[in-house]
């Protein structure tokens, strides 16, 4: 029986079904199960296979206690046609590497991959005081790309409701304009005067309010709870891919069953990464996980030293989603490679709490760094590599696939490994960005940005992005941070 406790204690046994609906564990752990790669995934046969089933083989063993034919209707609600290639996550040539495009979903940035699944896992948990009418009411505060992937993955999924706050001016022209636009009846969207930091703050003590909690569930049935990328529900959709990459792969004839491969994934929060060894943990032959930062490179220093240390300046850069000081999924990875060392993991969070840092032991970090690479870009760094990878291969990233990019042409080839690279996010979303790196004219608006790097690339534009030029402005609220309470009760009160 597959059962989830905290990373940082034994005492929980829940099914994963319950550690979707609660996301975090009471002592503040994330939730990992011990049966993890028990039972491996059979790749013998890939080759040729849809997503979808290749879904329906990793998602079964690692959410067991959901039925066949509940993830099946799962999948097929969340990989159909708002993806725009069947293949869900393509794998292309990229000189004598390859990329596999993460941003073919509706918000054209690679959390749709989990954040489309997600709301359908959710609609099949039980509420746990077992009352059918409790509403699960979804609270985000978002940089840019979060927000509207959850936006689109929670519109009018049953039993769920959702509240996104974003940094009034902080976001860029299509960001914003991809949230207030946002259709669907259990959807609320506003901005708040102050930076990202401050709103996510405040929302993190509403989570923490008792007394809202406690009017919130007598009044209107609603639980708060987070799209955060620390809920397992998040994580587990995320290693589908990684076969998917493969299968493509042994497709092209670049490999055969059993060779290995090496990721390299631009990281934020370390769960797309993480979940790349999972599917190492489930039988894949995954040789090297390379990290990928931006100029915050907390765990590129990690990495190196065995030290995590976030007292240093944040800096706010061009690849936003991957602004991070704390990797809240890298604790998962630790939990494992210490060998399920609960007491440790309690510890060494304990560290990040009181002192900002901790420092992992020497034995610890040998058997990460056997696994896991790390580099960085800085911002002309990236900004070069945007446009050596058109000159070069004629094919255009943004600006979070172009750290990976940059920290892949840092490294040694071995011509014996293919390397994938994970594009991140489609160039589209950072217009202007990438016509600045390319030299295109970038003094319009966002919408004549993509329009001067369609006519100069060939590419075309994800209409769901371009056609945001013309879509009907839903949301016009802007809060005060001491506001954001009071709206979410307001939401609460109107579903
Ligand atoms: C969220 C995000 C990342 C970082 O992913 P993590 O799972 O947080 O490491 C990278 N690129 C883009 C475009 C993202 O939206």
């Amino acid at each position: 029986m597959t059962t989830f406790h905290s990373t940082r204690s034994t005492t929980d046994s829940l099914t994963s079904k319950q550690a979707i609906r609660k996301g975090i564990a009471d002592d503040g752990g994330l939730f990992v199960s011990d049966q993890l790669g028990e039972t491996k995934v059979d790749i013998a046969d890939l080759a040729g296979m849809s997503y979808q089933a290749m879904a329906q083989r990793v998602l079964g063993a690692l959410l067991p206690d959901f039925t066949e034919e509940e993830l099946a209707q799962c999948i097929a609600a969340a990989y159909g046609d708002q993806w725009a290639d069947e293949r869900i996550t393509p794998v292309k040539p990229l000189g004598d590497d390859f990329v596999m495009e993460l941003f073919n979903g509706p918000t054209s940035a690679f959390k749709d991959v989990a954040l489309q699944i997600l709301p359908r896992f959710m609609a099949r948990t039980t509420p746990a005081d077992g009352g059918a009418n409790e509403k699960i009411m979804i609270l985000t505060a978002t940089s840019g790309d979060t927000g509207k992937a959850a936006l689109a993955g929670f519109a009018d999924a049953p039993g769920t409701a959702i509240t996104v706050f974003y940094p009034q001016g902080k976001v860029s022209q299509v960001q914003e304009l991809q949230m207030t636009t946002q259709t669907g009846s259990n959807v609320n969207v506003c901005a708040v005067e102050g930076n990202f930091d401050d709103a996510q703050s405040a929302v993190k003590r509403i989570f923490g309010d008792r007394e809202l909690a406690a009017r919130l569930a007598g009044d209107s049935h609603v639980v708060l709870s987070s799209a955060n990328s620390i809920n397992v529900g998040r994580l587990v959709p995320q290693v589908v891919y990684y076969f998917s990459a493969y299968a493509q792969l042994l497709e092209r004839q670049i490999i055969n069953v059993g060779d290995e491969v090496e990721f390299v994934v631009p990281t934020g929060n370390f769960g797309d990464i993480l979940a790349g060894y999972y599917a190492k943990l489930l039988g894949l032959p995954v040789k090297h996980l390379v990290v990928a930062s931006d100029k915050n490179n907390v765990l590129f220093d990690f990495l190196t030293t065995g030290t995590y240390n976030r007292n240093r300046e944040f800096f706010q850069t061009i690849s936003p989603s991957m602004d991070i000081l704390i990797s809240s999924n890298l604790e998962r990875m630790l939990y494992y490679l210490s060998g399920k060392d609960t007491r440790l993991i309690a510890m060494l969070m304990n560290d990040l709490k009181q002192w900002g840092a901790y420092e992992v032991p020497d034995d610890l970090l040998a058997r990460i760094r056997a696994i896991f690479g790390a580099g960085w870009a800085d911002e002309n760094q990236v900004r070069d590599m945007i446009a050596d990878c058109w000159n070069e291969h004629h094919y255009v990233i943004d600006p979070h696939t172009a750290c990976g990019y940059f920290v892949m042409k840092q490294m040694p080839r071995d011509p014996l490994t293919p390397r994938v690279l994970l594009a991140t996010a489609s160039p589209y979303k950072f217009p202007r960005v990438v016509n600045e790196s390319l030299g295109l004219d970038a003094s319009g608006t966002d919408f004549e940005c993509m329009d001067a790097l369609a006519a100069a690339t060939g590419t075309v534009a994800p209409s769901a992005l371009r056609g945001l030029e013309t879509a009907a402005v839903r949301f016009k609220d802007v809060v005060t941070i001491d506001g954001m309470e009071h709206f979410v009760q307001s939401a609460a009160e109107s579903l």
